[in-house]
């Protein structure tokens, strides 16, 4: 059988389509259904970024409820911040949030961004992401899971 023969039969393979979860915060351009994320790792272990690799790839497909990665700020109208935020970081941190046209909003991913997880008294370690800009929305957990950051993206999008 061919590939393309192989893709037909096989279809889409996608976790279901849980019901949408209740609205944690309005929309913040007030548009409905569309929710673009710029990432910042902030000091992350990279198991956040994994997870989130995870809810944007094909099994989970995040794209599906109106939430999308995008590569510039500008672009953008929403922070996703992963990790405690370093002393590097920091500044980079506050440069992409001003670059983010208002009104935004600020999801942080993980334990450390929500709590310092066990970095909290890290020598690099700022503190965490709302020690250091205001943040809206928290998706707990060391990682998440990818079904938690989508639930936590649809009750933004409302899909
Ligand atoms: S919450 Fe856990 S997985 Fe995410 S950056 Fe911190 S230590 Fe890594």
């Amino acid at each position: 059988m061919s590939w393309i023969g192989k893709i037909g039969r096989v279809g889409r393979m996608v976790e279901p389509a849980h019901d949408a979860p209740e609205a944690a915060i309005a929309p913040p351009t007030g548009v409905t259904g569309s929710l673009q994320l710029r990432h910042v790792d902030c000091g992350s272990c990279n198991g956040c970024e994994l997870e989130i690799t995870s809810a944007f790839a094909p099994m989970y497909d995040a794209e599906r409820f109106g939430a999308r990665l995008v590569a510039s700020p500008r672009h953008a109208d929403a922070l996703l911040a992963t990790g405690v935020v370093t002393h590097n970081m920091r500044q980079p941190l506050l440069n992409t949030l001003k670059a983010i046209p208002e009104p935004r909003i600020v999801i942080a991913v993980g334990d450390c961004a929500v709590n310092g997880n066990m970095f909290t008294k890290g020598y690099g370690v700022v503190g965490t992401v709302g020690d250091v800009v205001p943040v809206d929305v928290e998706i707990p957990g060391c990682p998440p899971t990818p079904q938690q950051i989508i639930t936590a993206l649809r009750s933004v999008t409302g899909r």
